[in-house]
């Protein structure tokens, strides 16, 4: 697994998911799609998000 960091460049909402690779996703804020993750790094093992 992996962690990806995205940011909105539309409304500069920050989240992070857990993915099996690094995979494009939509804003849940302004609905922006298909963004790219700035930043990817391999699970910490017992690693869980906040939200
Ligand atoms: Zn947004």
């Amino acid at each position: 697994m992996r962690e990806n960091f995205y940011r909105c460049p539309d409304c500069h909402e920050e989240w992070a998911e857990p993915w099996e690779c690094e995979v494009d996703e939509d804003c849940a804020h302004c609905g922006t799609r298909r963004i790219t993750p700035y930043k990817s790094l391999p699970m910490r093992e017992g690693f869980t998000f906040d939200t």
